[in-house]
C-alpha cells in the first residue's frame, strides 16, 4: 500500500510554525501595522508577516508593509520560476536539459550553487546538488513514488557527484549526464532574498515562513525575540519540541517525515544518501539549524541530517572553533534524545516530555 504524504498541501505547517505570531495581536502604535501574505510556491505553503505602515497611513519614514510584502512575494516566485526542476522552462531545467558541457548561469544559480558547493565540500558530500537522477528514480519529482531497484541505483549514481561540476566565472561546467536538483538550498536562498529586500524597503521586522524554512528580519514589535516553535518529527501536525527565541536569524528544519511515502511497514523519504542513492537513515529524526544565512541554514540542515549525529556534532564542533562560519543546531535522535548546542541553550525552551532534553 502506498501512503502518501500531503502535510506539505496544507496549511498545518505555518500554523505550528508560528503560533506566537498567529494568536497574537497585529496593531502597532501610530498607525502600523502587520501585512500577512500567504501562497503557494515550491510546493509548501509560504507565509510573509510584515511589520510596517499600512496604505494610508501618515509615518513616511516606515515602509508601507503591503508593499514590501508584495516584492518579497514577488522575488519568491522569481527565484522558485529559475530554480524549480518540475518546470521545463526554469533555468536550471533548461541548464540540466542542454547538451553543451558549458553553460552560463544567472545569479540565482551561482549563489545557491556556491553555497551549496563549498557546504558539500565541509561535510564530504552529505550535501549534493548532483542528486536529481536520484530523486526523480524514487519519485519525488512526479509523486509517483516508486523504490528503485539497487542495479538502477548503482548506475544513477554515476552520475552523480558535486565534484564533477566545475565553475568558471559565471559557467558550469559539468559533464554530460550530470543534473543539478536545489530541492535542498532553494527555500532557504529564497527566504535570504526575501529577508534582503525587505531589510532594503525598510520594513520594522518580519518573518518569512517558507515551510519547514523560517528566517526574521528586524525586530518584532514591542521588541522582543522572535518566538519560532520546532515541530515534533513524530507529530510535526501537532506537536513541537519547543521554541526557539532568536533575533535576526534564520531556523530551518530538515526531517524524513517531511515528505514521504510508505510500501509496507517501510517508510521512505526524500533526503538521500548521495553515495547510497537511498533515503538517509541514522539516529536523527530532525535537524533544525540556526544562523545567520537562509542559504547555508538550508543546505547544513540537510547536510547534518545525512551525515547522522556523531558526525553533524562532530562538524558542529569544528565549526564553531572557526572565526567565520558559525552556526547552532538542535538535534532530535530516534531514541527521543533533544540535543540542543550550546549556543542555544539559553534561547531553547523545552515544551514536550515525550523527550530527554540535553
Ligand atoms: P525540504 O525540501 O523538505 O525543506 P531539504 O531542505 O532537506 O528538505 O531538501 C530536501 C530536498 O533536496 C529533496 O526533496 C531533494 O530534492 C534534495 N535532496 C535530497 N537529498 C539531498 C542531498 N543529500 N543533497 C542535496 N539535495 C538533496
Ligand atoms: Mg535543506
Amino acid at each position: 500500500m502506498l501512503k502518501l504524504n500531503i502535510r506539505k498541501l496544507s496549511g498545518a505547517a505555518c500554523l505550528l510554525l508560528m503560533p506566537a505570531l498567529i494568536f497574537s495581536g497585529c496593531s502597532l502604535s501610530g498607525g502600523n501595522t502587520e501585512t500577512k501574505k500567504t501562497f503557494f510556491a515550491m510546493d509548501t505553503v509560504m507565509t510573509l508577516t510584515v511589520y510596517g505602515r499600512k496604505s494610508g497611513t501618515a509615518d513616511a519614514k516606515m515602509a508601507n508593509s503591503e508593499i514590501a510584502a508584495e516584492k518579497a512575494a514577488a522575488r519568491i516566485l522569481e527565484i522558485e520560476a529559475a530554480l524549480s526542476v518540475t518546470s521545463d522552462t526554469s533555468e536550471l531545467s533548461r541548464l540540466n536539459a542542454s547538451e553543451n558541457e558549458t553553460a552560463e548561469a544567472s545569479d540565482d544559480v551561482l549563489i545557491p550553487l556556491g553555497a551549496a558547493l563549498g557546504i558539500a565540500g565541509e561535510t564530504g558530500g552529505a550535501l549534493d546538488v548532483t542528486v536529481l537522477p536520484l530523486v526523480r528514480a524514487w519519485g519525488f519529482l512526479s509523486k509517483e513514488y516508486r523504490v528503485p531497484s539497487r542495479e538502477e541505483l548503482d548506475t544513477l549514481l554515476q552520475n552523480v557527484g558535486y565534484s564533477r561540476l566545475r565553475i568558471s566565472g559565471r559557467e558550469i561546467v559539468r559533464p554530460p549526464g550530470t543534473e543539478l536538483d536545489f530541492g535542498a538550498v532553494a527555500k532557504g536562498y529564497a527566504a535570504q532574498e526575501a529577508a534582503e529586500l525587505l531589510r532594503g524597503e525598510g520594513v520594522a521586522g518580519a518573518v518569512i515562513s517558507l515551510g519547514g524554512n523560517v528566517q526574521t528580519v528586524g525586530q518584532k514589535p514591542g521588541g522582543e525575540k522572535w518566538r519560532i516553535a520546532v515541530a515534533d518529527p513524530l507529530d510535526p501536525d501537532h506537536g513541537t519540541i519547543g521554541t526557539l527565541s532568536v533575533g535576526e536569524a534564520a531556523v530551518v528544519t530538515s526531517g524524513g517525515y517531511q515528505r514521504f511515502f510508505e510500501r509496507g511497514t517501510v517508510r521512505y523519504h526524500h533526503i538521500l544518501d548521495p553515495k547510497k542513492g537511498m533515503p538517509a537513515e541514522n539516529e536523527l529524526l530532525s535537524v533544525t539549524v540556526v544562523c545567520d544565512n537562509g542559504t547555508k541554514a538550508d543546505g547544513l540542515s540537510t547536510a547534518l541530517f545525512v551525515m547522522g549525529f556523531p558526525a553533524a556534532m562532530e562538524h558542529y564542533k569544528l565549526q564553531s572553533d572557526l572565526e567565520y562560519g558559525g552556526f547552532e543546531a538542535v538535534f532530535v535522535t530516534k531514541d527521543r534524545r533533544v540535543i540542543v548546542t550550546d549556543g542555544l541553550k539559553q534561547s531553547f525552551a523545552a515544551a514536550n516530555n515525550k523527550y530527554d532534553y540535553e
